[in-house]
């Protein structure tokens, strides 16, 4: 890209198409041509261990899911990056926020420690077979990490934090660990995203109050969104994040409690529900 300087000003400018664009100009994005987005990790699976759905059940469930990860990770056979929900303790400190009259950023950094609590639970126990707790500047170390076999175990809470987007409904942050850990996966190009919850994977309805919610193998994000389902076993932005998807266009939710699952969805088996990007 040649250096150009200005007649009038004197700048010098580094000229390319985007100089002098305001760079919101919607024919002028449309116009722009990329490269083939690159994918540091496209043999790393990354595997959200669910805060409510699995980490609060104790060891009934999380002792089954780590030896099952640890067999996994054993010998290079998978290479996995562990991701944290937040769970219960997040829903009882947003409820007092609530109460209190907290803004979204701030009710957002409260969910944030809750999922770094599980990620230093879930490094600890994975910890004998490799399990390394990481920060969110850690993400440029992984490379590293992988090469000698380590579990990398980061939290799931998206660094937005105070910056939160507003939801479009009250306060509650509309981007949590769901969407944290799917943005990471796409960040490191990922081959897989895996849910590991306590549910086989998305119903008509919440099958918990709903008997007669009916199981969805697969289904495309925006079939999804189309269909209006008033609970689901994901949040909502990660489905608008698939339709955007340039790496990791599909996620895997699996259901954690049943041994052999996490496994099988390592292996590439379809276990649960995918659901893919489908425009
Ligand atoms: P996590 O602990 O990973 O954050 P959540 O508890 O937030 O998981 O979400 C999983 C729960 O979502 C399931 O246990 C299930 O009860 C509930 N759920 C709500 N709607 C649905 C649905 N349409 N299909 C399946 N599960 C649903
Ligand atoms: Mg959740």
């Amino acid at each position: 890209m040649p250096l150009i300087r200005e007649r009038d000003s004197k700048r010098l400018h580094i000229k390319s198409k985007l100089m002098g664009e305001s760079l919101v100009g919607k024919t002028f994005l449309q116009s722009l041509e990329y490269g083939k987005q690159f994918r540091a990790f496209p043999d790393v699976n990354v595997l959200k261990v669910g805060g409510q759905s699995i980490t609060d059940m104790g060891a009934r469930a999380v002792i089954p899911v780590i030896e099952e990860i640890a067999e996994n990770a054993r010998q290079h056979k998978h290479k996995i990056i562990v991701s944290t929900g937040g769970g219960t303790r997040s829903r009882h400190v947003y409820a007092i926020a609530m109460e209190l009259g907290m803004p979204t950023g701030i009710i957002s950094k409260l969910g944030q420690s809750v999922s770094e609590q599980n990620s230093l639970m879930i490094a600890t126990l994975l910890a004998p077979h490799g399990g390394i707790k990481v920060g969110h500047d850690d993400i440029p170390l992984l490379g590293a990490f992988f090469a000698q076999g380590c579990i990398p175990v980061i939290h799931g809470m998206p660094p937005y934090g105070y910056w939160e987007h507003l939801p479009e409904e009250g306060r509650i942050p509309p981007n949590r660990t769901d969407v944290g850990v799917y943005l990471l996966a796409e960040v490191i190009g990922a081959r897989q995203c895996i849910y590991v919850k306590d549910e086989d994977g998305l119903y008509t309805d919440n099958p918990k109050v709903n008997p007669d919610a009916e199981f969805i193998p697969r289904i495309g994000a925006g079939e999804l969104i189309e269909m209006g389902l008033d609970d689901l076993i994901v949040e909502r932005p990660v489905l608008d994040m698939l339709l955007r998807a340039q790496s990791v266009t599909q996620i895997h939710i699996i259901n954690g409690l049943k041994p052999g699952n996490i496994t099988r969805a390592l292996n590439g088996e379809h276990v649960g529900t995918i659901i893919y990007k489908d425009k």
